[in-house]
This record gives structure tokens, C-alpha cells and sequence, in this order.
């Protein structure tokens, strides 16, 4: 059920992504930082670094509209994709992007305002047919890895919101925060598997069992799937200040 209900939201995230994506945009806040403008998609960025502090990667396992339209590729690539230094390729995109970002705004003019609704069309992003080439241009951008590499490769790969909750989530177990996270009961494992089949990450969930890593795990998105996957019931929500 919950699964359903999260495959559910992240769909209607998806179908709403023509509405909302500039408030994810990469390159609007560059621009917005050549104008001192702080628009949309910085306050979503830092609204996502808090909320990793005390919920991990929720935002890309319920909520994130490329999450979902990631899940859509699974029927044509469902391998896990490959792990190890490729998921390093986003910090480095992360990097200059956020070095590019403080160059302009230093370069930029104005005094300061904050403009959630910058570029947008009374709050509503893609409104003339001509924006669509760039959408479907973004499009294959987070279709292509996924589909070359297998599960949501692009959110392992090239996201550029990911280090932000990697970077929160680490702040918060640093802060010990009460963080939600995935707990395990080593003991109880049977080592079946089903829960690295079930997982949209395609992470190796059962090797973080045996090694008790699934709370230190920076590419898991607290989805849940191996939580209602697995018949032993090793796997479980947890929010507390102690991790295993
Ligand atoms: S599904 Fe459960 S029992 Fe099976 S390997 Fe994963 S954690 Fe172990
Ligand atoms: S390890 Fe579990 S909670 Fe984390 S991404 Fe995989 S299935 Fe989801």
C-alpha cells in the first residue's frame, strides 16, 4: 500500500513537472544570482537541505518529479545501475555549479530581493509552447542515463539536488539530529535478496544488512520499498539519535 501510494505521488509529481520546473532549475538561479534576485529554485535548494537534516532523502523517494519519471524506465532498463566513483560525477557538477553561482553573484549587481516566482508566469513555469523544446530538452537529459544505466542511474549520476540533501542528511547525523532512517535487524536475515530486487536505487541492501550500513547509506532515499519487501521484517523506519 504505502509503495503504491508513493509510485502515486511521484506520477503526479511527474505529470506536474511543465508547472513546477523552474523551481528546480539549475541555471535560473545563476541567473538570478547575476541579478541579486534569490528566486525559486534557491529557496527549494536550501528548503531541501534543511529538511534532509532531519528526514534524509525523503524528497527523492516520495516527492521528486524526475523520481518518478525515472520509476516510469524501469520497464525498459530495470538493472541496478552501476555504483562506485560514477556516483561521484555529480559533486563534481555540484561544484563548479555552485562555484559558477558565487562567481555571478559577486559579479552581479542590485541590492538583494527575494523573488520566489522569478521567470515564471504568475508562479506557473512553462506557459508558451516554445519553452516545451527546452522541457523535453531536460527530459532526455534524466531519460537517457536512466535508460542507458538502469535504476534512476540519473539521480546516482548527474542530479544536482542530491548533494544538497547528502550534504543536510551528514549535517544532521554530525548535529545528531533525529533523522529518519533505515535500521536493520542483522540477525534476522534470512539473506533471500528480495529487498535489493525491490529497491529503486538498486543499492546492494542486503550487503548493508550484513555489514549494518543502511543508516549511513548517502544514496538511500528512505523509500521504504525494502522496509515492505522483506518477509523477515528486518528493515524499519527509525528516527531515533542512535544508529547501528
Ligand atoms: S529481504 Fe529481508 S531477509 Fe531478505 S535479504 Fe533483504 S533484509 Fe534479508
Ligand atoms: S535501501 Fe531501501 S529505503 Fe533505501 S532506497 Fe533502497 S529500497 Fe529505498
Amino acid at each position: 500500500m504505502r509503495q503504491r501510494v508513493r509510485k502515486t505521488v511521484l506520477l503526479i509529481s511527474f505529470l506536474l513537472f511543465p508547472v513546477i520546473i523552474w523551481y528546480f532549475s539549475p541555471y535560473l538561479i545563476i541567473q538570478g544570482a547575476s541579478e541579486h534576485i534569490m528566486n525559486g529554485s534557491f529557496i527549494v535548494f536550501m528548503l531541501m537541505l534543511v529538511l534532509s537534516m532531519f528526514f534524509g532523502r525523503v524528497w527523492c523517494g516520495y516527492l521528486c518529479p524526475a523520481g518518478g519519471l525515472q520509476e516510469c524506465l524501469f520497464a525498459g532498463n530495470p538493472n541496478p545501475a552501476k555504483q562506485g566513483w560514477r556516483n561521484r560525477i555529480k559533486y563534481v557538477i555540484w561544484t563548479v555549479w555552485i562555484i559558477a553561482i558565487i562567481a555571478t553573484f559577486i559579479m552581479g549587481k542590485n541590492d538583494l530581493t527575494i523573488n520566489p516566482f522569478y521567470m515564471t508566469d504568475h508562479g506557473i513555469s512553462i506557459t508558451e509552447i516554445h519553452n516545451y523544446i527546452m522541457y523535453y530538452g531536460v527530459l532526455m537529459l534524466l531519460v537517457l542515463p536512466a535508460l542507458i544505466h538502469g535504476r534512476r542511474a540519473t539521480c546516482h549520476y548527474i542530479c544536482w539536488m542530491a548533494p544538497f540533501m547528502v550534504i543536510g542528511s551528514s549535517l544532521g547525523r554530525l548535529l545528531h539530529l533525529p533523522q529518519l532512517h533505515i535500521e536493520a535487524d542483522k540477525d534476522a536475515c534470512i539473506a533471500c535478496g528480495k529487498c535489493n530486487k525491490s529497491c529503486p536505487m538498486g543499492l546492494d541492501v542486503k550487503k548493508m544488512v550484513s555489514e549494518e550500513k543502511t543508516s549511513k547509506c548517502t544514496e538511500c532515499i528512505q523509500c521504504g520499498a525494502c522496509i515492505d519487501t522483506c518477509p523477515k521484517k528486518v528493515l524499519k523506519y527509525k528516527m531515533t539519535w542512535k544508529r547501528s
